[in-house]
């Protein structure tokens, strides 16, 4: 069965889409077969991948409101060797529509039962929010991965997204687990940055991951050529990270199994 790992946080542009796709994509060349999911109308994912978000024929909206199964909607990436799900700004409209549902914080769980055991990892891209979306997310997911910038203000936000959390474990999904806190455009010269690093490491512990992603410029390029790091510059620092990422992804995972 897939692990569902929803890549989470309220503050916009820490490093949730560049590490979901990166993440996927390091994930599939060590063999694991995963799928991707944009769940953010901004559809940053779905373009970084190469795929044009204002041509899609079917999207996660249209699985998300149940217009379209998944296995219609999922695209295979012969070249980056993985599947998307992709999405756009039709996701707006999601969270209107869901109203008229019932039980509509698991139309995404309940859309994926049958994907799930096509892959052994699926990522879910989420918003800049604590919206309907990524409440769908956490609630389908067997566990959050929560980048953040080591800055001034991380610490403040982290404990909203951690309430929520414990909200969505109180009431739809008890097993949902911390995936792990991940230090993104880390910049090992700054005190600040290591302050907070430290803080999070003495108030987290063990679910702050051991591997940090530095500040790099070619994870920045990257999605404008609609590629992962790994295809478009393999040697660059920032490739290599997401790299040791997926290998300690792995290491916790295959342990536990
Ligand atoms: P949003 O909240 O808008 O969805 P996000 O959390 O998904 O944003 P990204 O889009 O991944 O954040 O990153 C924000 C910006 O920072 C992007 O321009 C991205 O290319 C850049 N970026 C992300 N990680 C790094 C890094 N390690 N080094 C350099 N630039 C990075
Ligand atoms: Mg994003």
């Amino acid at each position: 069965m897939g692990k569902i790992i929803a890549v989470a946080n309220q503050k916009g542009g820490v490093g949730k889409t560049t590490t979901s796709v990166n993440l996927t994509a390091s994930l599939a060349t060590a063999k694991r077969r995963v799928l991707l999911i944009d769940l953010d109308p901004q559809g940053n994912a779905t373009m970084g991948c190469g795929v044009n978000k204002k041509k899609l024929v079917h999207s996660s909206y249209e699985v998300l409101t149940r217009q379209s199964k998944p296995g219609d909607a999922i695209l295979p990436l012969k070249e980056l060797g993985f599947h998307i799900l992709p999405g756009n700004a039709d996701l707006t409209a999601a969270q209107v529509d869901l109203l008229h549902h019932d039980n509509r914080e698991r139309a995404l769980r309940e859309a994926l039962e049958s994907c799930r055991g096509d892959y052994d990892f699926i990522f879910v891209d989420c918003p800049p929010s604590l919206n309907m979306l990524t409440v769908n997310a956490m609630v389908a997911a067997d566990s959050v991965l929560i980048p953040m910038q080591c800055e001034y203000y991380a610490l403040e936000g982290l404990s909203d997204l951690m309430d929520t959390l414990e909200n969505i474990r109180r009431t739809v999904n008890p097993k949902l687990a911390i995936e792990g806190l991940l230090r993104t455009m880390f910049d090992p010269r700054s005190r600040l940055a290591k302050e907070v690093s430290d803080q999070l490491l003495e108030h987290f512990g063990d679910k702050v991951l051991r591997t940090v992603i530095p500040r790099n410029i070619r994870l920045a390029e990257a999605p404008s050529h609609g590629l992962p790091a790994l295809m478009y510059d393999k040697s660059s620092r920032g490739a290599v990270a997401y790299l040791a990422l997926a290998g300690e992804i792995m290491r916790r995972n295959e342990k536990a199994a």
